[in-house]
């Protein structure tokens, strides 16, 4: 397991960069998808040899500049087989109630990436998550894509403030993962997170359901969901989907969780894992 995860820190891959949600600046200004197969992200072959497990930076910032975000040095495949559903940017109290229905008719577990103002607003909803079994993520207070530039103390202050609106609503379940809204991480989120004794979380599966300028509404973007999704997963698979504003979301994985449960060991992401 540790060594999986430090070659995992080593094998993130550039994809299309994004955590859609308000605003959708990035999906519109990101390049064309580039067909990275995720399995590019998966844990070599266990005869190489370990490596140490310091994260990358490879574009090291210079002194208090931030460097360019993307999801190097997150945790973008589980380690195991098991492939994690990742939802992001809710609760949002119509999708939410109706995902948590669905993963519970497939008795599957996920892990739900919470935006603090809404859990500020929806508190029995994050409450109901965690009673469910699913695991909890921080996913920033209000999804300012622009969060990286801060330095370490205004970072830190939103990591914590997100975490304590999470512990408020559902005391004693563990807030161990962060991911950054649009997945932009840097060496300094990367290592406040950790300082919060927080992982990290990026992903290696992207259904693209924020893109809809590009892939359409409606039945044409639920079938882009599911193309990507089925097309993409391996085992080990973090799968990035979006419950905040995305009906498409129940449609699509309506058919994908029975698809995903054949084929793969699905849970959620461990709730209390060991320190990055
Ligand atoms: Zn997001």
């Amino acid at each position: 397991m540790k060594i999986h995860r430090s070659i995992l820190w080593l094998a993130a891959v550039p994809v299309l960069v994004s955590c859609g949600g308000p605003p959708a600046a990035a999906p519109v200004t990101a390049p064309p998808p580039v067909s990275v197969s995720p399995s590019a992200a998966a844990p070599p072959p266990s005869s190489s040899p370990a490596v140490p497990s310091a994260p990358p930076s490879p574009s090291r910032p210079v002194k208090g500049t931030p460097a360019k975000p993307g999801l190097d040095g997150s945790m973008v495949a589980t380690g195991t087989p098991t492939v994690a559903l990742t939802f992001d940017d809710g609760p949002d109290p119509v999708i939410t109630p109706k995902l948590l229905d669905l993963l519970r008719a497939n008795r599957l577990t996920a892990t739900f990436c919470l935006v603090g103002s809404r859990v500020k607003r929806y508190p029995e909803l994050v409450a109901r998550i965690a009673a469910e079994g699913h695991t909890l993520c921080n996913h920033s207070w209000d999804h300012a894509e622009f969060l990286y530039k801060g330095d370490d103390a205004r970072i830190a202050r939103d990591m914590e403030r997100t975490s304590a609106a999470i512990r408020k609503a559902a005391p004693g379940a563990p807030v161990r993962y962060f991911r950054a809204p649009y997945g932009n991480f840097t060496p300094r989120v990367i290592g406040v997170a950790k300082r919060l004794n927080m992982i990290p979380l990026g992903w290696n599966v992207d259904d693209q359901c924020y893109a809809s300028s590009r892939y359409g509404t409606g039945a044409a973007m639920v079938r882009h969901m599911s193309t990507r999704v089925r097309r993409d997963t391996k085992p080990g698979s973090v799968i990035l989907s979006h419950d905040l504003g995305k009906p498409q979301t129940l449609v699509a994985y309506k058919q994908l969780l029975p698809w995903l449960r054949g084929h793969f060991d699905v849970a959620a992401l461990p709730a209390d894992p060991p320190a990055a």
